[in-house]
């Protein structure tokens, strides 16, 4: 017997085709013998306009909120209608959903008078989407003859109060989940829980972030003990590149929980950057799986890291990023200066994603998120105005049409090697670079060029990935 955590994407639930494969891939394991915990994300789109019912009633716009209110309603109601026959159960499920809608247009009533929404209230709004599909999902499964009882995360799930990025409180939530969700499983029960959310000590619903609900899934299966994770996709697993980037990218059968990290975090979209966190110390095994192509083994993600310092794994792009260099030659041994400007960075509320220096230490640059740009350089001067003013500091500059691209393999560090055959292959192909980080673990490389050099530098490093994948790195 094994016991495996599921999480299910807002594609995988977003179809009744979509679920028909659901409940598929669920029973196959049932039917084994095993415990599945599901968890499931929003049925596609449904985050998204619930969001917009939000701003809707920010401005005022009641007949908004009103129509997004019946689009989510419909998307529902068509996928029971599918899937659960005229029935007392199907009555109980549409009367929750009506229900959390119902729910849905008061908040946005309130938020109308009010013409403001606060992260809370916001939180209260999107996390709907979750306690809906994980409903219907869970009556879906019953139908199906498979027991099965939905359950909100908040229940599990205790965070602070920093809504729309909430952090769980590990130990409480630890508890929580032991002391009442594994006699669920181990009665024999599959519970189909809530992604993305959370709630704080108090009982106020929160959510853990966009795309959150991978992180809710490691959050389960490392609380549960679970032999697995499996987060089902739409895609085959976690390929050498964005195919949308280069057609020719691979699905690679096995990387390691930092690789993962590291790609997560610059800019590959299959996984939330905090999924593997709660799963690390236990080593559990995740596997990334395509839910409309349920035969292929996808990606499997473990400890276990492949040094060989020829491997390149993937490449990955993130776009939407400026970059802000701060220089000037009275910058030279004086300490505290990198430490003032990240400090100032942070209170403009951005999140640094590379951070490079000069040796002779004249400059340093760190790149944040665009729109955060003229805020950080607002911020940077104010802090080291003084320094200006003496000219120790020349300027603070932001670079604009710029991008990231990191590499990833985990043999990359201490071996000068791949890097000296990634900067050879982007000098022989002319791609300028403006600066070179390592990655926030120890298995990749971050650079910086123009905008303009992206598709011709993913696709050339590409060419080293793949080498690997067919072997003949
Ligand atoms: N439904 C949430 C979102 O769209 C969480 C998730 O799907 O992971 O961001
Ligand atoms: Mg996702």
């Amino acid at each position: 017997m094994k016991r495996l955590t599921m999480k299910f994407g807002g594609t995988s639930v977003g179809s009744p085709e979509a679920l028909e494969k659901v409940v598929g891939i669920v029973s196959r394991e049932i039917a084994q013998g095993n415990q599945v915990a599901v968890v499931v994300s929003a049925m596609s789109g449904v985050t998204d306009m619930l969001l917009k019912s939000v701003k809707a009633a920010i401005a005022g716009d009641k007949w908004g909120y009103k129509s997004l209110s019946n689009d989510i309603r419909d998307k529902h109601e068509d996928a029971i209608h599918q899937h659960i026959a005229p029935s007392e159960r199907r009555n109980a499920v549409l009367s929750d959903i009506h229900t959390m809608l119902q729910h849905q247009q008061e908040l946005c009533e309130a938020i109308n008078i009010l013409e403001e929404a606060t992260p809370r209230i916001s939180d209260a709004v999107v996390s709907l989407g979750e306690r809906m599909s994980a409903r219907m999902v869970a009556a879906i499964l019953e139908e199906r003859g498979i027991r099965s009882l939905a359950f909100d995360a908040g229940l599990f799930v205790v965070t602070n109060a920093q809504y729309q990025n909430a952090e769980p409180l590990w130990d409480i939530t630890e508890q929580r989940i032991r002391e009442k969700l594994t006699p669920v499983l181990e009665a024999g029960i599959t519970p189909v829980i809530t992604g993305f959310i959370g709630a704080t000590p108090d009982g106020s619903v929160t959510t853990l972030g966009r795309g959150g609900s991978d992180f809710s899934g490691a959050i389960f299966a490392a609380n549960l003990d679970s032999d697995e994770l499996i987060i089902w996709t739409d895609v085959d697993g976690v390929m050498t590149t964005d195919p949308r980037v280069d057609k020719r990218a691979r699905v690679l059968p096995y990387v390691s929980y930092a690789e993962v990290g590291e790609l997560a975090f610059y800019g590959a979209k299959v996984l939330h950057p905090k999924t593997v966190q709660p799963i690390i110390n236990k080593a559990i095994p995740m596997r990334v799986r395509n839910t409309f192509n349920p035969d292929h083994p996808g990606t499997l993600i473990g400890a276990e890291m492949e040094t060989d310092p020829n491997i390149i794994k993937a490449v990955t792009s993130i776009r939407s990023v400026s970059m802000l260099t701060v220089s000037g030659k009275g910058m030279l041994g004086v300490p505290g200066i990198a430490g003032r400007t990240f400090l100032a960075t942070a209170k403009a509320g951005a999140s640094i994603l590379m951070i490079s220096q000069s040796s002779s230490e004249q400059s340093f640059c760190f790149t944040i998120p665009d729109d955060k740009a003229p805020q950080v350089k607002h911020a940077v001067e104010s802090e080291l105005a003084a320094e200006i003013a003496r000219q120790d500091v020349d300027s603070v500059d932001v670079w604009q049409d710029i991008i990231i691209i990191t590499v990833v393999g985990a043999g990359m560090r201490h071996r000068p090697g791949v890097a000296g055959r990634v900067f050879t292959t982007l000098g022989n192909h002319q791609v300028n670079v403006l600066a070179i980080a390592q990655g926030s673990s120890e298995c990749s490389i971050s650079f910086v060029i123009a905008e303009k050099d992206m598709a011709l530098a993913v696709r050339c490093l590409h060419d080293l990935a793949l080498e690997t994948f067919n072997g003949k790195a």
